[in-house]
Formats: structure tokens, sequence, C-alpha cells
């Protein structure tokens, strides 16, 4: 498109394309210090109000229109066919530059950006984020009840179990050695939900696996009647059996 540029306006002037109007336009558009408007040969239509027509079209006109997404659609594909007659090579050389650039970026740009991933996937908040989409992949391989938790939501239920194993009550913490534990296994029906997730140590979550989580509690070294009905009551389980729901 050729852009109004002084340089154009004079070519044009003396092309014949443009000419000067014997009068000013309406709203007095004024070229050059010339006194006068430059209008388009074709239109006989001042230059500057027909920039500023467009340019109030287009603030006026609603674009996130499916219509308009039809013009644009068939104005792009116009576009494209009118250069791969014209312009050939040029698409070429441009689509060539392009590829090359990305090329470049990808291997210059390709360690600091997995350094990037690594730190986010190390850190507190990569983790946690992380863990939650495991569990809703996991979940839905199991065909599991799942609802949606983020990793506010963990961080929170974190706390709540004041970073301790809920089976053998050691201290876990983020950095080194927790794990969330589906109380009731995903493959005995459990649903992957906040309520029926606990904070476990590694041990006890590698040792429990998809047991029965009493039977499995009830042979182990640390099992204790009272912190298993503490347990129970912390997850809003009443009757054994009853899954917990959130
Ligand atoms: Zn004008
Ligand atoms: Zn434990």
């Amino acid at each position: 498109m050729n852009r109004l540029t002084p340089e154009a306006i004079a070519e044009g002037l003396e092309s014949g394309r443009f000419r000067y109007m014997r009068k000013r336009c309406k709203r007095g558009h004024e070229w050059a210090g010339t006194g006068k408007s430059v209008s388009r040969t074709s239109t006989k239509k001042c230059l500057f109000c027909g920039l500023e027509n467009a340019r109030a079209q287009y603030e006026n006109t609603d674009r996130n229109t499916e219509e308009y997404r039809e013009v644009r659609r068939i104005r792009n594909q116009r576009y494209r066919d009118r250069l791969k007659t014209e312009g050939g090579d040029r698409l070429e050389d441009h689509r060539r530059k392009h590829v090359e650039r990305n090329r470049r970026w990808r291997t210059e740009s390709e360690e600091s950006f997995r350094a990037t991933l690594r730190r986010y996937r190390t850190s507190e908040k990569g983790k946690l984020l992380n863990k939650a989409n495991h569990n809703r992949r996991r979940a839905a391989k199991e065909n599991s009840h799942s609802a949606r938790y983020s990793r506010k939501d963990l961080r929170s239920r974190l706390s709540e179990f004041d970073n301790k194993c809920v089976y053998c009550a050691k201290v876990v913490t983020t950095e080194n050695t927790h794990s969330w534990d589906h109380f009731i296994p995903l493959s005995r029906g459990g649903c992957d939900t906040l309520g029926n997730l606990v904070l476990a140590c590694r041990f006890c979550n590698a040792s429990k696996k998809d047991r029965d989580p009493e039977t499995w509690y009830f042979t182990q070294p640390f099992a204790s009647d009272r912190r298993w009905k503490t347990l129970l009551k912390r997850l809003g389980i009443k009757e054994p059996g009853q899954l917990p729901l959130l």
C-alpha cells in the first residue's frame, strides 16, 4: 500500500495521479504550505479527508463479528494470492528468513529455556502444580471422579496437616520427603479431590500403595487407634467404608 508520505504526494502530483484542488476541501486540509488541498485525480476527493474517513470507519467497526472475520479471511486470501503471482520470490525470501531466524533463536536459547523450565519444575510452585496435573491425569486413567484443585489449594491443604505424615507423624517438608497420598486409592474408587488427598511421607506412600488404607495402617509399627480415629474425623469419615467426598 502506498503511504501518503510527502514524497509519495509529490510524486503523485507529478505523475498526475493527484492534483491540487481549486478550493480548499471542506475540512480545510492544506498541503505543505501551498494553501491548497490535494485530491486524488480518480475520485476528486481530498487525500486527507479520505484518510480521516478510513480511520474513522476503522475505529467504528466492530471487528469481532463473524461477518468481519469472513471479510478478513477473504481479504487475506486475496493478499496471499496476489503475493503468490506477483511477489513469489519475495514471499519465499520472507518465509526463508523467518524459518532461519526461528531456528537460530531455538538453538541459541535452548539451554536457557531448559534451565528456566528446570528451575520452575523444582520450585515449590512447580512441584505442586505438577502434582495437581499428575493426579488429574491418573484419575482420568482410572475413571475416578476428579474435581479440579489448584496449586494454591494444595498448598493450603499442606498447612492443614502441619507438615506431618498423617500415618507415621514424621515431619515432612516440601523440600524433601513430602508426597500426596490418595487416602482411598484411585484404583479402589477413590476420588481425585482435595478431600481424598492427605500428606504422607514417601515411605508410607510407597508402602501403602493401592492397599486398603485401614488394613495397611494396622499392619504398621506406628499404628495407633487414637491417631486413626483422628484421621478419619479429619477426613470427615464417620462410618468405615465411606469414601471421602469433597
Ligand atoms: Zn480534506
Ligand atoms: Zn509416614
